[in-house]
């Protein structure tokens, strides 16, 4: 698990401007508990690991690529027991000031707005995280919940239908 995982530990408080004015390609880990809105979203993260390389692309562009790969924890929403999740996804944003000239980016990259020089990277990655995140989550086993053979047919209804797998089949159809 732990092979080939950075030592180092990313800068919270970076100059994106500056980085993709040099070029700079940064690899290292997130202290989980910094990741608060993560937390506050119930999730229980054991490892972020960051890669993202800066640079100025052909069209003048300030870009962020790279990726991301975390593992956490959420709650599994059928049986409120802890679940063992791994998301790994690609970063690609462009650093502008504002909404107005994210509007103007040519569509391979996603807005960063960054108003002023410094800006919370940590900020960043939890959101490209929380974006990335699976809307739903269940153990892959049946836990917690009873089949319909062990249901005695008490309310006699076989018209019910499980919110949660309706949760699912919309998240299978917004994956597509
Ligand atoms: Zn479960």
């Amino acid at each position: 698990m732990s092979d080939g995982s950075p030592k180092n530990i990313l800068p919270r408080i970076v100059d994106p401007r500056r980085f993709c004015q040099q070029g700079v390609v940064l690899r290292g880990y997130v202290p989980v508990g910094e990741l608060s809105r993560l937390t506050e979203n119930k999730v229980v993260v054991d490892r972020v690991i960051a890669e993202l390389a800066f640079a100025v692309d052909q069209q003048r562009e300030r870009v962020v690529t790279g990726s991301l790969s975390v593992d956490a924890q959420m709650e599994c929403q059928r049986c409120l027991e802890p679940m063992p999740l791994s998301v790994s996804c690609d970063v690609g944003l462009a650093v502008v000031w504002d909404e107005e000239s994210s509007r103007e980016l040519a569509g391979a990259y996603d807005p960063w707005i960054v108003a002023s020089e410094e800006t919370d990277l940590y900020t960043m990655i939890e959101e490209e995280i929380l974006l990335n995140l699976p809307y739903v989550s269940y153990h892959d086993y049946s836990c917690g919940q009873p089949t319909v053979e062990d249901k005695p047919e008490e309310d006699g209804g076989s018209e019910k239908q499980n919110p949660f797998q309706m949760l699912q089949q919309l998240k299978d159809k917004m994956k597509q």
